[in-house]
Order: C-alpha cells, then sequence, then structure tokens
C-alpha cells in the first residue's frame, strides 16, 4: 500500500476510535474483533480486555437466543438489522452520562447490524454499531407523561378529584350504550347536599368547599370501583351504578345517605353536619338518549327535596305519561 493509503487508515481507524457511536465487530462464535472508544468509555472495557473475549460472556444482559437469531439472520441473508429502543431499550447496559439525561437509569441505544465480508466474500463477521437516544428516549417518555397528566387533569374535577361533568357525561352516555347493547341493567343517581347555602352562610365558603371534599370522598369510599362518579355542579353529584338494579342501588344510596347524615366535618375548629338527598333512574328501554337518563334522576332528586329532603327517591313513570320523559 502507498504512503498516502496507510495515511488514510490510520485516519479512519482514528475516526472509529473517536466517532461518538459504538462500533463493535464479532466473529461467527461471537468473538470481539474490534471495540471502539464509544464502548471502551461506556463499559470501561478497554479494548485489551474486550478483544477476542466472547460477547454474552461479556455481557450476560444480552440474551443469546434472541441476540444470535438476529445476528444468524444478517449472516445468512447478507442483510441489515435493526432493533429499536422502543422494541428492547438497549443491547449493552451503560450508565447515561449527560446531564440532561441524569434521569433515565440506563443508555438508551438504537441497534444496528450489518453483515461484514470478507476479501472472498464470504460474511464471516458482524458489525454492531450502537446509537445513544437516550435523549430522544427520554424525551418522548416525558412527552408522554405529560399528555397523560394532562388528559387527566381535563377529565378531573379540582376540588373533589373526582370526574368533571364534561367527561362524567361521557361516561353516562357510554354507559347508556353499553347496557342497552349487552342487556344488563344500570341505575342513574344524582344527589344534592341539602340547604347548602346555609353551610356557606353559616360557615363560610372554604367551609363549604370542605364539606363538599368530604361528600366527595365519602361517596367513593361508598361505590365499587366499576361504577362511575362525578361532580355535577356546585354541590351536585352522579353516579352510574353499572350491572345494578333498583334494589341495588336503593341498597347504595341508603347507605350513602346514611353516612353523610352521620359524618362530621371539621373545619377550622367548626364541626359541620349536613344531609343529602339523592334520585334514582333505572335505565329502560323507551329511554331515547342518555340526556333523559340523567333528566329522570333528576327529577326524583327534586321530588326527595319537595318531600323533605334527606331521602331516596326513585323515579316511576307517570302514569299519564308513558314515556316518562
Ligand atoms: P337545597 O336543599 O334545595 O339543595 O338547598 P341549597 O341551599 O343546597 O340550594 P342550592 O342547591 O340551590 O344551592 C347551592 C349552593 O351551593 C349555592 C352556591 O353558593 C353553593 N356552591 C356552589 N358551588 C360551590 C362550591 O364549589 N363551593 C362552595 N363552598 N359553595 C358552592
Ligand atoms: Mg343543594
Ligand atoms: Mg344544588
Amino acid at each position: 500500500m502507498d504512503k498516502h493509503g496507510i495515511g488514510n487508515i490510520h485516519w479512519q481507524l482514528d475516526m472509529l476510535q473517536t466517532i461518538d457511536v459504538g462500533l463493535v465487530v464479532v466473529d461467527r462464535d461471537y468473538s470481539i474483533k474490534l471495540w471502539n472508544g464509544f464502548m471502551a468509555n461506556h463499559s470501561g472495557l478497554s479494548p485489551t480486555s474486550a478483544l477476542g473475549r466472547n460477547l454474552f460472556e461479556l455481557f450476560p444482559d444480552i440474551a443469546p437466543e434472541w441476540f444470535k437469531r438476529k445476528a444468524e439472520s444478517v449472516f445468512l441473508l447478507k442483510n441489515r438489522s435493526f432493533c429499536h429502543w422502543e422494541q428492547r431499550p438497549y443491547l449493552f447496559r451503560f450508565k447515561p452520562y449527560r446531564p440532561i439525561t441524569g434521569i433515565a437509569e440506563f443508555m438508551y441505544q438504537n441497534i444496528t447490524l450489518i453483515p461484514i465480508s470478507s476479501a472472498d466474500g464470504r460474511i464471516d463477521q458482524l458489525g454492531i454499531i450502537v446509537y445513544d437516544v437516550t435523549d430522544t428516549a427520554v424525551g418522548k417518555r416525558q412527552l408522554r407523561q405529560a399528555n397523560e397528566q394532562l388528559a387527566r387533569l381535563s377529565r378531573t374535577d379540582s376540588l373533589t378529584q373526582l370526574n368533571n361533568r364534561g367527561y362524567w357525561e361521557q361516561a353516562v352516555a357510554r354507559e347508556y350504550l353499553r347496557t342497552l347493547r349487552t342487556g344488563s341493567q344500570a341505575c342513574l343517581v344524582m344527589f344534592d347536599i341539602d340547604h347548602f347555602k346555609r353551610v356557606n352562610d353559616e360557615y363560610g365558603h372554604p367551609a363549604g368547599d370542605a364539606a363538599i371534599r368530604r361528600t366527595a370522598q365519602m361517596l367513593n369510599d361508598t361505590i365499587r370501583a366499576t361504577d362511575i362518579a362525578g361532580r355535577y355542579g356546585g354541590e351536585e353529584f352522579g353516579i352510574v351504578l353499572v350491572d345494578t338494579d333498583t334494589e341495588g342501588a336503593r341498597v347504595l344510596t341508603e347507605r350513602l345517605r346514611k353516612a353523610v347524615e352521620t359524618m362530621t366535618v371539621e373545619h377550622e375548629q367548626q364541626r359541620i353536619r349536613f344531609t343529602i338527598s339523592l334520585g334514582i333512574a333505572p335505565l329502560r328501554g323507551d329511554l331515547p338518549g342518555y340526556e333523559q337518563w340523567i333528566a329522570r334522576a333528576d327529577q326524583a332528586l327534586y321530588q326527595a327535596k319537595q318531600a323533605g329532603r334527606n331521602r331516596v327517591v326513585i323515579f316511576q313513570v307517570p302514569a299519564h305519561d308513558p314515556q316518562g320523559a
């Protein structure tokens, strides 16, 4: 080789050593033939301690069956093969090192396997290229978390942490359709705190807020995980009781009514007692839409108020109005 050519090779080798990408070459027995600077820096293994060693002995984290399957197809088909960090976060478990990626436990890697042919055209070596994609992976994960949090916030009522009205109504619409389709039973409950204006007037608005929060807690403690509760308005709440008949709904709402009646909300040395009124509307096939389901529960609630409050009323279709709208 001429002088110029040798100089070129030195220059290229130097690049391989300093490039910010991992380069490894293994032979068919997975014995390491090349170990560049990136690999040495991140693994702590100098080229002298890595060269000639078996890849799987040196890195027990690498699943041999999986890696061999991938590598054999590269040898056989003479094609490149890729592994994206979302399929498998890393091939070599390295610590991340950049400050921005301090929140990742390890370096996320994209991996490319390339066939390396010898002078006679046989493929007898495999190149492994390791890209550090920790920044991308962490960025994407943070974005996903932020989006999930936003989605949660947008459907949550901030005072009670219950579903807010918009999201709860969507859930009612969904359960309305699901229940009619499956032919199961469901009941909708609306309830409202009695004489809540007095609570605010007597104890102040922050105490009223505490009462609303405590009521929401009691509601959460009383229903099943599958039931769907929401804050419908100021001190008015809604519940979808899935797979529940009228009797089941009556038992649950009575339990909730008694629980609120006997509880005391303590706020800045004040002891606040109050009651709730509840309306139940069983889902019936004659309901034209979920809005009417809510409206019926609301009518039953109104009747409970009229009848003296602190009670449960089950919606009845009036005799003169078979539609019950
Ligand atoms: P009723 O037994 O008929 O329900 O009587 P009520 O006094 O509870 O009547 P109404 O439902 O009309 O009044 C609700 C009151 O709740 C009016 C409003 O000032 C108060 N309110 C609504 N939202 C909030 C809130 O977020 N916090 C507090 N502290 N009060 C609220
Ligand atoms: Mg009220
Ligand atoms: Mg009200």
